[in-house]
């Protein structure tokens, strides 16, 4: 199917590895140009590389930056001519405990997990439906969905984005005009955060990380983590031409772990 991505733009935050660079290679082997961006030039830039290889028909560009400060933003903005396609992502809070949490640990989850977001739509879709064509999309978590006690930064601030998009998405200004917007929920996907996860969940309780991850691995029903391919696969069918009837929606995506019938 053509999901008719060609020639459109895309920003794809935080995007030189993990889910983000799933996206964005799903989104040039559709034929879309992007926008990539990290903190780090040199993985952005092999990435950057391995893209042009994936479609030497499409522009990649690169942006060096935090994409949750303000300059970061307007760089990663003004790099990208429209932005057609907009897929916020940006690295999660640490774990640990809420009574060591201050209002420093607070504000900067809701600044990178919350705030980052939210200032990039605004940033966005009024030209995207001033066009008739638009798509968000935001990389949560299922922990929006199924808590983790230990995420709380992660399971509030993603909250209170999950809670925001939920009434933007359903504004005909912005729905009427075929801007959509939806949030994908990863479950566990082999990245190099789960695997810096699961060497500190196994260090914690005693094993290797090996063994810890056979665990994790043995309570997902598909009895695997997912790819970062598999995500970025995903995300381009939401991004479709096709997907103009689906917006405000929450995707889980995690081989079937949260047990729930909705
Ligand atoms: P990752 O650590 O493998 O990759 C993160 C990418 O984001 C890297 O390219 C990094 O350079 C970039 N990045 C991080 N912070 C940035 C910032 N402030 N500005 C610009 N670039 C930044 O992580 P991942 O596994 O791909 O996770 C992506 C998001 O999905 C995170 O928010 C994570 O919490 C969430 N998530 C991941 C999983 C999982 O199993 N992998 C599960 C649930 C939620």
């Amino acid at each position: 199917m053509d999901l008719g991505l060609t020639g459109r733009w895309a920003l794809v935050c935080a995007a030189s590895k993990g889910l983000g660079r799933g996206c964005a290679e799903a989104l040039v082997k559709e034929g879309a140009h992007v926008v990539i961006t990290a903190r780090g030039a040199e993985a952005l830039e092999a990435t950057a590389q391995d893209l042009r290889r994936l479609n030497p028909s499409v522009q990649v560009v690169t942006v060096v930056g935090d994409i949750t400060n303000e300059a970061g933003r307007a760089a990663a903005l003004q790099a990208c001519p429209q932005v057609d396609i907009l897929i916020n992502n940006a690295g999660g809070p640490p774990p640990g405990d809420f009574r060591d949490w201050d209002r420093a640990a607070w504000l900067a989850a809701l600044d990178a997990n919350m705030l980052t977001p939210i200032e990039l739509i605004k940033a966005t879709v009024d030209a995207m439906a001033a066009r008739g064509f638009g798509r968000v999309i935001n990389i949560t978590s299922g922990a929006v969905k199924a808590p983790i006690d230990v995420l709380g930064l992660s399971n509030g601030a993603r909250s209170g984005l999950t809670g925001f998009v939920a009434g933007l998405a359903r504004q005909p200004a912005l729905a009427g005009r075929n801007v959509t917007l939806n949030n994908l929920l990863p479950g566990a996907f082999d990245t190099e955060r789960l695997h810096k996860t699961l060497a500190a969940g196994g260090a914690k309780s005693g094993q290797s990380s090996e063994a810890f991850a056979a665990k994790r691995r043995a309570a997902i029903p598909t009895q695997r983590f997912g790819t970062a391919a598999e995500f970025g696969a995903v995300c381009a069918m939401l991004c479709s031409e096709q997907a103009a009837y689906l917006t405000g929606q929450n995707i889980l995506l995690d081989g079937g772990a949260y047990g729930g019938v909705f």
